[in-house]
């Protein structure tokens, strides 16, 4: 694997494999009655331990070895947030095959394309996504058998499915005795696809080499900074890149996991963050407005939830100010992609600012931060030439290092590497502190007379405005100069804006020539598979639409 030179005086420490399966060693070993609790698909709330939690991966990884799983396999889950997705984890990765994660919310057609693309051999799943099996297992040949996550009675009777098996039954008739093979760091250990939002998903393939420094550096205090004192409830879910890293990071430091499973609404958030006295979560900036609408609506406070991250999208500056001041949430924007495992950069200060005013410090706070150590990055022209550290010069952001992917999975989309770096397919700035701050996604950037207009300030300015939710920004056509920003916005329930008012709130926010020429208020916004605005489907949707300044 090494391409690199060796030194006449090699180091004399020794070469132990840096493998997942030592992350749940670890935790029984040393933080074995430390608690995981999961709302469970069946209603009710489960709760054990690590060591329970090592025990039962160690029966599901002798469940494998019989069904003749081998290293390298890929096995999928199509799962929430929950402790025997956690078992699937390690019992696969573990094994040495593949934990493939599918996201649930794609079409059925797409879940098909990648778990044949994959060539995946088996299929565990929540019992919330039966239909989703019926509907691909006649076009997924290759999967030898399907595993419900649930006890036998709740095994549907007709036998549609092929070789359905219960989990709960794998898990009765195996042994706990169970040794962790041990090989080499580099060898792959789960697999996700990105999201497609243009041409089929490809994926990114991840070691157990790339996940542990990971978790490694995802842990840091100026990153998640999770710790043997957090109560942690990933609301990203297990199946949107490993949910953040959380399923490996939070048994490294030994922190109490909670998993919401599928209820994702404000009022059972909110329940059992105080019921399970959370500290720490993270999430796309969409599900905190499901709970925040409730927390506000019902005039609540939360009693220890002190610290969460938001990515994935860009983090509103008002979504972030609302945490932190009203109810007393540090906000850590982060930034990263499925390509990068995901992490790339989190927010945080550094002690020159302690001094600086609360709007100076939140100006800090809303860019996407600072790198991990491990991740390069750097902004370049399009010609490729590096741009300057000024915090106003953007360009494309580049990045390498040992959690970025040098290549998708069987090579899709040949080579994408540009003299070692990454492309991110993001626009940034980096200011002379090497805070890194994202403009745009490349292809939503508007290109307006020859200038780019980013659309994620002009959606920040309007959901800072009392009457507005959500909004997105996208370019359409104009005949003087090629295309110009629409504001779609949806506005919070029993509230009233003008589309005039509203245009006029943005005076003084943002340039002149920034400003959106039409607004055009909508009763939601579509959502992608994970969380995201499509802005892709909004583009299609709205490009008649007649600018009145066209
Ligand atoms: P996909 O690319 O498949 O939609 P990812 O979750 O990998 O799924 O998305 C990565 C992209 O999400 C980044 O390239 C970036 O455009 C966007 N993103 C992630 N975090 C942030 C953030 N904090 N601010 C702005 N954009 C973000």
């Amino acid at each position: 694997m090494s391409s690199y030179a060796m030194s006449p005086l090699m180091g004399q420490m020794m070469n132990k494999p840096m493998l997942i399966s030592s992350l749940i060693e670890h935790a029984d070993r040393y933080f074995g009655k430390n608690e995981i609790v999961s709302r469970r698909v069946e209603g009710d709330i489960h709760r054990y331990n690590y060591s329970e939690c090592h025990r039962r991966s160690k029966k599901l990884a002798n469940a494998f070895a019989e069904l003749g799983v081998k290293i390298g396999d890929r096995i999928a889950t199509l799962a929430w947030n929950g402790y025997r997705h956690l078992e699937a984890y390690y019992a696969v990765s573990g094994s040495g095959a593949v934990l493939h994660t599918i996201n649930p919310r794609l079409h059925p057609e797409q879940i098909a394309y990648i778990a044949n693309h994959a060539e995946d051999q088996y299929l565990l799943f929540d019992m919330t996504f039966l239909p989703i099996v019926q509907a691909i297992a006649a076009h997924c040949p290759g999967i030898k058998g399907y595993i419900m996550m649930c006890d036998r009675d709740k095994l549907p009777a007709d036998g549609k499915i092929p070789n359905l098996m219960a989990y709960e039954d794998l898990i009765e008739a195996n042994s706990d005795d169970f040794v962790w093979p041990v090989f080499d760091e580099n060898s792959a250990s789960s697999l996700c696809y990105t999201s497609g939002t243009t041409g089929n998903p490809k994926g990114a393939l991840y070691s157990h080499r790339s996940t542990i420094l990971h978790s490694y550096a995802s842990s840091l205090p100026d990153g998640l900074n999770v710790s043997a004192r957090d109560s942690v409830l990933p609301v990203v879910p297990m199946f949107h890149v490993n949910a953040w890293g959380l399923p490996y990071s939070a048994p490294l430091n030994g922190a109490k996991l909670v998993f919401p499973g599928p209820h994702l609404d404000g009022k059972s958030l909110y329940e059992i963050f105080e019921q399970e006295k959370v500290t720490f979560s993270a999430g796309v900036p969409t599900v905190w407005l499901g709970l925040l609408t409730y927390v506000a609506q019902n005039n609540l406070k939360f009693s220890t939830f002190k610290r969460t991250v938001i990515g994935g999208s860009a983090c509103p500056p008002a979504m972030m100010k609302t945490l932190r001041h009203t109810y007393g949430v540090e906000v850590v924007h982060a930034w990263g992609m499925t390509e990068m495992s995901p992490l790339g950069t989190a927010g945080t200060l550094m002690a020159k600012h302690a001094d600086l005013t609360e709007d100076e410090k939140q100006a800090i706070l809303q860019k996407q931060g600072h790198v991990l150590y491990g991740v390069e990055m750097k902004i370049v022209d399009d010609a490729g030439q590096e741009l300057p550290w000024d915090g106003k010069t953007y360009g494309n952001l580049l990045v390498k290092g040992p959690w970025i992917i040098h290549s998708y999975y069987k090579n899709e989309g040949g080579d994408v590497l540009e003299d070692g770096w990454f492309p991110t397919g993001d626009v940034a700035t980096i200011d002379t502190d090497g805070y890194m701050q994202i403009t745009d996604r490349s292809k939503d950037v508007v290109k307006s007379g020859g200038e780019w207009i980013g659309t994620i300030d002009l959606e920040n300015v309007a959901v800072s405005h009392p009457a507005i939710l959500q909004a997105a920004c996208i370019g359409v056509f104009h005949p003087k100069w090629d295309e110009r920003p629409l504001l779609l916005a949806v506005k919070k329930p029993g509230a009233e804006v003008t589309r005039e008012e509203l245009l006029q709130f943005f005076d003084g926010k943002v340039a002149k020539w920034w400003l959106p020429d039409d607004v055009v208020f909508v009763e939601s916004l579509p959502l992608g598979a994970t969380g995201k605005i499509l802005k892709n489907k909004l583009r299609e949707q709205f490009k008649e639409h007649k600018l009145p300044t066209a």
